[in-house]
Protein backbone atom coordinates (compact mmCIF):
# COMPACT_ATOMS: atom_id res chain seq x y z
CA UNK A 1 0.00 0.00 0.00
CA UNK A 2 1.42 3.04 -1.07
CA UNK A 3 1.97 5.80 1.55
CA UNK A 4 1.06 9.70 1.41
CA UNK A 5 1.29 12.71 2.95
CA UNK A 6 -0.92 15.61 2.06
CA UNK A 7 -0.26 19.03 3.50
CA UNK A 8 -3.71 21.17 3.66
CA UNK A 9 -5.14 18.57 3.66
CA UNK A 10 -8.47 19.80 5.61
CA UNK A 11 -8.59 22.84 3.11
CA UNK A 12 -10.71 22.86 0.14
CA UNK A 13 -8.01 20.92 -2.62
CA UNK A 14 -6.13 18.78 0.17
CA UNK A 15 -9.35 17.06 1.57
CA UNK A 16 -10.63 16.23 -2.54
CA UNK A 17 -7.00 14.99 -2.81
CA UNK A 18 -6.99 12.95 0.48
CA UNK A 19 -10.71 11.27 -0.80
CA UNK A 20 -8.18 10.57 -4.13
CA UNK A 21 -6.04 8.73 -2.54
CA UNK A 22 -8.05 7.08 -0.19
CA UNK A 23 -9.76 5.82 -3.48
CA UNK A 24 -6.68 4.70 -5.34
CA UNK A 25 -6.35 2.28 -2.17
CA UNK A 26 -3.42 4.44 -0.70
CA UNK A 27 -2.41 4.92 3.17
CA UNK A 28 -3.11 9.03 3.72
CA UNK A 29 -1.81 10.98 6.47
CA UNK A 30 -3.53 14.34 6.13
CA UNK A 31 -1.65 17.08 8.11
CA UNK A 32 -2.66 20.65 8.49
CA UNK A 33 -2.99 23.89 11.49
CA UNK A 34 -6.07 24.66 10.44
CA UNK A 35 -5.32 27.64 9.98
CA UNK A 36 -7.93 28.59 6.95
CA UNK A 37 -8.91 24.74 6.93
CA UNK A 38 -12.10 22.95 8.51
CA UNK A 39 -12.12 18.91 9.60
CA UNK A 40 -15.45 18.70 8.62
CA UNK A 41 -14.05 18.65 5.01
CA UNK A 42 -12.62 15.13 6.21
CA UNK A 43 -14.23 14.12 9.10
CA UNK A 44 -15.87 11.13 7.11
CA UNK A 45 -12.29 10.15 6.69
CA UNK A 46 -11.47 9.46 10.30
CA UNK A 47 -13.09 6.41 10.75
CA UNK A 48 -11.41 4.51 7.75
CA UNK A 49 -7.89 2.13 8.54
CA UNK A 50 -5.88 3.90 6.23
CA UNK A 51 -6.44 7.44 7.26
CA UNK A 52 -4.47 9.55 10.37
CA UNK A 53 -4.73 13.21 10.57
CA UNK A 54 -1.67 15.49 12.29
CA UNK A 55 -2.36 18.57 13.52
CA UNK A 56 0.86 20.69 12.46
CA UNK A 57 2.08 23.43 11.69
CA UNK A 58 4.69 22.84 8.36
CA UNK A 59 6.88 25.55 9.17
CA UNK A 60 7.81 23.88 12.06
CA UNK A 61 10.07 20.92 11.95
CA UNK A 62 8.17 18.04 10.15
CA UNK A 63 8.48 14.13 11.09
CA UNK A 64 6.48 11.44 10.19
CA UNK A 65 7.12 8.00 11.43
CA UNK A 66 7.56 4.95 8.77
CA UNK A 67 8.14 5.04 4.90
CA UNK A 68 6.37 7.50 2.47
CA UNK A 69 6.09 7.24 -1.55
CA UNK A 70 4.54 10.33 -1.82
CA UNK A 71 4.30 14.10 -0.45
CA UNK A 72 1.62 16.52 -1.51
CA UNK A 73 2.50 19.76 -0.86
CA UNK A 74 -1.10 22.14 -0.88
CA UNK A 75 -0.31 23.79 2.93
CA UNK A 76 -0.80 27.56 2.69
CA UNK A 77 -3.70 30.18 2.48
CA UNK A 78 -4.75 30.54 -0.94
CA UNK A 79 -7.56 32.97 -0.91
CA UNK A 80 -6.61 37.14 -1.44
CA UNK A 81 -8.35 38.02 1.70
CA UNK A 82 -6.57 34.93 3.72
CA UNK A 83 -2.98 35.84 2.61
CA UNK A 84 -3.26 39.53 3.32
CA UNK A 85 -4.74 38.91 6.62
CA UNK A 86 -1.86 36.54 7.64
CA UNK A 87 0.95 38.10 4.85
CA UNK A 88 4.18 36.47 7.42
CA UNK A 89 2.40 32.95 7.52
CA UNK A 90 2.19 32.70 4.02
CA UNK A 91 5.46 33.23 2.94
CA UNK A 92 7.04 31.19 5.75
CA UNK A 93 4.65 28.31 4.68
CA UNK A 94 5.93 28.82 1.26
CA UNK A 95 9.53 29.27 2.16
CA UNK A 96 10.50 27.31 5.83
CA UNK A 97 7.16 24.99 5.25
CA UNK A 98 8.27 23.73 1.99
CA UNK A 99 12.16 23.40 3.25
CA UNK A 100 10.78 20.72 5.52
CA UNK A 101 8.72 18.80 2.89
CA UNK A 102 11.82 18.63 0.77
CA UNK A 103 14.00 17.60 3.35
CA UNK A 104 11.40 14.78 4.38
CA UNK A 105 11.10 13.85 1.12
CA UNK A 106 15.10 13.48 0.85
CA UNK A 107 14.76 11.58 3.85
CA UNK A 108 12.08 9.08 2.93
CA UNK A 109 13.18 8.77 -0.62
CA UNK A 110 9.62 10.10 -1.32
CA UNK A 111 8.40 11.60 -4.72
CA UNK A 112 7.29 15.39 -3.79
CA UNK A 113 4.89 17.57 -6.11
CA UNK A 114 4.04 21.15 -4.69
CA UNK A 115 1.57 23.63 -5.29
CA UNK A 116 2.30 26.63 -7.32
CA UNK A 117 -0.19 28.68 -9.03
CA UNK A 118 -0.89 30.88 -11.80
CA UNK A 119 0.04 34.27 -9.37
CA UNK A 120 3.55 33.32 -10.12
CA UNK A 121 2.47 35.30 -13.40
CA UNK A 122 1.39 38.09 -11.40
CA UNK A 123 -0.48 40.33 -13.81
CA UNK A 124 0.81 39.16 -16.90
CA UNK A 125 1.90 40.66 -19.79
CA UNK A 126 1.47 37.55 -22.19
CA UNK A 127 -1.88 35.78 -22.41
CA UNK A 128 -2.87 32.99 -22.68
CA UNK A 129 -0.05 32.15 -19.82
CA UNK A 130 2.46 29.35 -20.58
CA UNK A 131 5.02 27.67 -18.88
CA UNK A 132 7.80 29.61 -20.42
CA UNK A 133 6.60 32.77 -19.37
CA UNK A 134 8.76 34.57 -16.93
CA UNK A 135 5.78 36.38 -15.46
CA UNK A 136 4.91 40.08 -13.93
CA UNK A 137 4.84 39.83 -10.25
CA UNK A 138 5.65 42.94 -8.16
CA UNK A 139 7.78 41.81 -5.17
CA UNK A 140 7.03 44.74 -2.84
CA UNK A 141 3.16 44.99 -3.81
CA UNK A 142 0.70 43.28 -1.01
CA UNK A 143 0.25 39.87 -3.10
CA UNK A 144 3.62 39.89 -3.46
CA UNK A 145 3.39 37.87 0.06
CA UNK A 146 1.90 34.90 -1.85
CA UNK A 147 3.45 35.15 -5.23
CA UNK A 148 6.82 35.45 -4.09
CA UNK A 149 6.51 32.49 -1.39
CA UNK A 150 4.86 30.60 -4.35
CA UNK A 151 8.06 31.72 -6.63
CA UNK A 152 10.93 30.36 -4.04
CA UNK A 153 8.84 27.29 -3.36
CA UNK A 154 9.20 26.44 -6.90
CA UNK A 155 12.96 27.66 -6.89
CA UNK A 156 13.80 25.80 -3.98
CA UNK A 157 12.21 22.53 -5.45
CA UNK A 158 14.59 22.61 -8.84
CA UNK A 159 17.52 23.03 -6.24
CA UNK A 160 16.27 19.82 -4.57
CA UNK A 161 16.27 17.64 -7.76
CA UNK A 162 19.17 19.39 -9.48
CA UNK A 163 21.13 19.56 -6.05
CA UNK A 164 20.10 15.67 -4.91
CA UNK A 165 18.54 14.24 -7.31
CA UNK A 166 15.17 14.28 -5.67
CA UNK A 167 12.15 13.68 -7.74
CA UNK A 168 9.48 16.64 -7.72
CA UNK A 169 6.38 17.93 -9.59
CA UNK A 170 5.46 21.48 -9.67
CA UNK A 171 1.54 21.82 -10.22
CA UNK A 172 0.66 25.50 -11.69
CA UNK A 173 -3.10 25.98 -10.71
CA UNK A 174 -5.35 27.89 -12.17
CA UNK A 175 -8.24 29.51 -10.06
CA UNK A 176 -10.46 25.85 -9.29
CA UNK A 177 -13.72 25.71 -7.30
CA UNK A 178 -16.84 23.45 -6.26
CA UNK A 179 -18.07 22.09 -3.06
CA UNK A 180 -15.95 22.48 -0.11
CA UNK A 181 -14.88 25.81 -0.35
CA UNK A 182 -15.61 28.29 2.55
CA UNK A 183 -18.36 30.68 1.54
CA UNK A 184 -16.69 33.70 3.52
CA UNK A 185 -13.37 33.11 1.53
CA UNK A 186 -13.58 36.24 -0.53
CA UNK A 187 -12.86 34.42 -3.84
CA UNK A 188 -15.43 35.12 -6.63
CA UNK A 189 -17.39 32.16 -6.45
CA UNK A 190 -18.36 31.95 -2.95
CA UNK A 191 -18.49 35.37 -2.39
CA UNK A 192 -21.02 35.68 -5.58
CA UNK A 193 -23.07 33.04 -4.67
CA UNK A 194 -23.27 34.14 -0.75
CA UNK A 195 -24.13 37.83 -1.97
CA UNK A 196 -27.04 36.29 -3.93
CA UNK A 197 -27.94 33.86 -1.26
CA UNK A 198 -28.50 36.58 1.32
CA UNK A 199 -29.48 39.02 -0.85
CA UNK A 200 -27.05 41.14 -1.35
CA UNK A 201 -25.76 42.92 -4.65
CA UNK A 202 -23.00 41.63 -5.65
CA UNK A 203 -19.73 43.63 -5.36
CA UNK A 204 -17.89 43.33 -8.62
CA UNK A 205 -14.34 44.90 -7.81
CA UNK A 206 -13.03 47.69 -10.71
CA UNK A 207 -14.71 47.62 -13.81
CA UNK A 208 -15.06 43.81 -14.11
CA UNK A 209 -13.79 43.97 -17.07
CA UNK A 210 -10.66 41.68 -15.68
CA UNK A 211 -10.36 37.97 -17.20
CA UNK A 212 -10.44 34.63 -15.21
CA UNK A 213 -10.58 31.20 -16.06
CA UNK A 214 -12.33 28.76 -13.73
CA UNK A 215 -11.79 25.42 -13.22
CA UNK A 216 -14.09 22.55 -11.60
CA UNK A 217 -12.14 20.79 -8.95
CA UNK A 218 -12.72 17.10 -9.85
CA UNK A 219 -10.66 18.09 -12.97
CA UNK A 220 -8.19 19.36 -11.41
CA UNK A 221 -7.58 16.65 -9.07
CA UNK A 222 -7.48 14.58 -12.18
CA UNK A 223 -4.67 16.73 -13.63
CA UNK A 224 -2.47 16.67 -10.15
CA UNK A 225 -2.86 12.92 -10.11
CA UNK A 226 -1.71 12.34 -13.59
CA UNK A 227 1.13 14.89 -13.16
CA UNK A 228 2.12 12.96 -9.89
CA UNK A 229 2.15 9.72 -11.54
CA UNK A 230 3.60 11.06 -14.67
CA UNK A 231 7.48 11.69 -14.80
CA UNK A 232 8.00 15.48 -15.64
CA UNK A 233 9.59 17.46 -12.84
CA UNK A 234 9.30 21.07 -14.99
CA UNK A 235 5.96 23.55 -13.93
CA UNK A 236 2.61 22.50 -15.51
CA UNK A 237 -0.61 24.58 -15.89
CA UNK A 238 -3.86 22.56 -14.66
CA UNK A 239 -6.51 24.93 -15.46
CA UNK A 240 -9.69 25.68 -17.38
CA UNK A 241 -9.37 27.74 -20.63
CA UNK A 242 -12.46 28.81 -20.41
CA UNK A 243 -12.02 32.39 -19.89
CA UNK A 244 -14.59 35.05 -18.37
CA UNK A 245 -15.07 38.78 -17.37
CA UNK A 246 -16.14 38.71 -13.91
CA UNK A 247 -18.93 41.08 -15.15
CA UNK A 248 -20.48 38.42 -17.22
CA UNK A 249 -19.35 36.27 -14.58
CA UNK A 250 -21.70 37.99 -12.16
CA UNK A 251 -24.29 38.00 -14.66
CA UNK A 252 -23.93 34.22 -14.65
CA UNK A 253 -24.49 33.76 -11.33
CA UNK A 254 -27.26 36.41 -11.40
CA UNK A 255 -29.07 33.48 -13.63
CA UNK A 256 -28.00 30.23 -12.04
CA UNK A 257 -29.18 31.55 -8.66
CA UNK A 258 -32.58 32.74 -10.23
CA UNK A 259 -32.27 36.13 -8.49
CA UNK A 260 -32.64 39.83 -9.12
CA UNK A 261 -29.81 41.09 -7.69
CA UNK A 262 -28.18 44.28 -8.92
CA UNK A 263 -24.33 44.35 -9.19
CA UNK A 264 -21.99 47.13 -7.23
CA UNK A 265 -18.30 48.56 -8.54
CA UNK A 266 -16.23 48.28 -5.14
CA UNK A 267 -12.54 49.99 -6.02
CA UNK A 268 -9.74 47.37 -7.68
CA UNK A 269 -7.67 45.81 -4.88
CA UNK A 270 -3.93 46.85 -5.86
CA UNK A 271 -2.27 44.52 -8.08
CA UNK A 272 -4.71 42.38 -9.25
CA UNK A 273 -4.17 40.46 -12.15
CA UNK A 274 -6.07 41.84 -15.47
CA UNK A 275 -6.51 38.86 -17.65
CA UNK A 276 -5.81 35.13 -16.82
CA UNK A 277 -5.90 31.97 -19.47
CA UNK A 278 -4.02 28.73 -18.84
CA UNK A 279 -2.32 27.73 -21.79
CA UNK A 280 -2.65 23.65 -21.37
CA UNK A 281 -0.94 22.49 -23.90
CA UNK A 282 2.05 21.12 -22.12
CA UNK A 283 -0.50 19.21 -20.11
CA UNK A 284 -2.94 17.77 -22.87
CA UNK A 285 0.47 16.59 -24.71
CA UNK A 286 2.31 14.79 -21.52
CA UNK A 287 -0.72 14.20 -19.17
CA UNK A 288 -3.34 13.25 -21.72
CA UNK A 289 -5.11 16.18 -20.14
CA UNK A 290 -8.03 18.36 -20.41
CA UNK A 291 -10.89 19.47 -18.51
CA UNK A 292 -14.10 17.55 -18.81
CA UNK A 293 -16.68 20.03 -16.60
CA UNK A 294 -18.43 22.79 -18.47
CA UNK A 295 -18.39 25.96 -16.37
CA UNK A 296 -22.19 25.70 -16.51
CA UNK A 297 -21.94 22.09 -14.44
CA UNK A 298 -19.50 22.77 -11.95
CA UNK A 299 -21.16 25.76 -11.17
CA UNK A 300 -24.89 24.23 -10.51
CA UNK A 301 -23.12 21.50 -8.42
CA UNK A 302 -21.24 23.89 -6.62
CA UNK A 303 -24.72 26.32 -5.98
CA UNK A 304 -26.40 23.14 -4.84
CA UNK A 305 -23.73 22.71 -2.30
CA UNK A 306 -23.08 26.57 -1.24
CA UNK A 307 -27.06 26.19 -0.75
CA UNK A 308 -27.41 22.57 1.44
CA UNK A 309 -25.20 24.36 3.65
CA UNK A 310 -26.52 25.41 7.12
CA UNK A 311 -27.97 29.02 7.19
CA UNK A 312 -25.28 30.08 10.12
CA UNK A 313 -23.04 29.65 7.58
CA UNK A 314 -24.15 31.92 5.14
CA UNK A 315 -23.27 34.60 8.12
CA UNK A 316 -20.22 33.50 9.35
CA UNK A 317 -17.40 36.28 9.61
CA UNK A 318 -14.10 35.14 8.01
CA UNK A 319 -11.41 34.61 9.90
P1 LIG B 1 -7.44 26.32 1.56
O1 LIG B 1 -7.22 27.57 2.36
O2 LIG B 1 -8.81 25.75 1.49
O3 LIG B 1 -6.48 25.18 2.06
C1 LIG B 1 -5.19 25.41 2.55
C2 LIG B 1 -4.97 24.54 3.77
O4 LIG B 1 -3.62 24.71 4.24
C3 LIG B 1 -5.89 24.91 4.94
O5 LIG B 1 -6.55 23.77 5.43
C4 LIG B 1 -4.94 25.53 5.97
O6 LIG B 1 -5.40 25.36 7.29
C5 LIG B 1 -3.64 24.79 5.66
N1 LIG B 1 -2.43 25.49 6.12
C6 LIG B 1 -2.09 26.78 5.87
N2 LIG B 1 -0.91 27.07 6.47
C7 LIG B 1 -0.50 25.92 7.09
C8 LIG B 1 0.65 25.57 7.85
N3 LIG B 1 1.61 26.46 8.13
N4 LIG B 1 0.76 24.29 8.32
C9 LIG B 1 -0.20 23.38 8.05
N5 LIG B 1 -1.32 23.65 7.34
C10 LIG B 1 -1.46 24.91 6.86
O7 LIG B 1 -6.90 26.62 0.08
P2 LIG B 1 -6.98 25.74 -1.26
O8 LIG B 1 -7.75 26.50 -2.25
O9 LIG B 1 -7.35 24.34 -0.95
O10 LIG B 1 -5.46 25.77 -1.72
C11 LIG B 1 -4.60 24.67 -1.48
C12 LIG B 1 -3.25 24.89 -2.17
O11 LIG B 1 -3.45 25.06 -3.58
C13 LIG B 1 -2.51 26.14 -1.68
O12 LIG B 1 -1.14 25.85 -1.62
C14 LIG B 1 -2.80 27.16 -2.77
O13 LIG B 1 -1.76 28.11 -2.86
C15 LIG B 1 -2.87 26.28 -4.01
N6 LIG B 1 -3.68 26.89 -5.07
C16 LIG B 1 -5.05 26.88 -5.01
C17 LIG B 1 -5.78 27.50 -6.00
C18 LIG B 1 -7.29 27.47 -6.02
O14 LIG B 1 -7.89 28.03 -6.95
N7 LIG B 1 -7.97 26.84 -5.10
C19 LIG B 1 -5.13 28.16 -7.06
C20 LIG B 1 -3.73 28.18 -7.06
C21 LIG B 1 -3.02 27.53 -6.07
N1 LIG C 1 -13.68 39.83 -7.31
C1 LIG C 1 -14.80 40.65 -7.42
N2 LIG C 1 -15.69 40.67 -6.39
C2 LIG C 1 -15.54 39.92 -5.26
C3 LIG C 1 -14.41 39.07 -5.16
C4 LIG C 1 -13.49 39.05 -6.21
O1 LIG C 1 -14.98 41.35 -8.43
O2 LIG C 1 -16.40 40.00 -4.37
C5 LIG C 1 -12.72 39.81 -8.42
C6 LIG C 1 -11.26 40.01 -8.01
O3 LIG C 1 -10.95 41.38 -7.94
C7 LIG C 1 -10.53 39.30 -9.14
C8 LIG C 1 -11.47 38.16 -9.52
O4 LIG C 1 -12.76 38.52 -9.00
O5 LIG C 1 -10.36 40.15 -10.23
C9 LIG C 1 -11.07 36.81 -8.95
O6 LIG C 1 -10.82 36.98 -7.57
P1 LIG C 1 -10.45 35.78 -6.60
O7 LIG C 1 -10.22 36.37 -5.25
O8 LIG C 1 -11.48 34.72 -6.73
O9 LIG C 1 -9.13 35.13 -7.19
P2 LIG C 1 -7.74 35.71 -7.76
O10 LIG C 1 -7.74 37.21 -7.82
O11 LIG C 1 -6.72 35.17 -6.84
O12 LIG C 1 -7.69 35.14 -9.12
Amino acid sequence: MKRVLITGAAGFLGSHLCDRFIKEGCYVIGMDNLITGDLKNIEHLFKLENFEFYHHDVTKFVHVPGQLDYILHFASPASPIDYLKIPIQTLKVGALGTHNLLGLAKEKNARILIASTSEVYGDPLVHPQSEDYYGNVSTIGPRGVYDEAKRFMESITMAYHRFHGLDTRIVRIFNTYGPRMRLNDGRVIPAFIGQALRGENLTIFGDGMQTRSFCYVDDQIEGIYRLLMSDYHLPVNIGNPDEITIKDFAEEIIKLTNTDQKVVYKPLPQDDPLQRQPDISKAKEILDWEPQVSRQEGMRVTYQYFKSLPSEELYKKAH
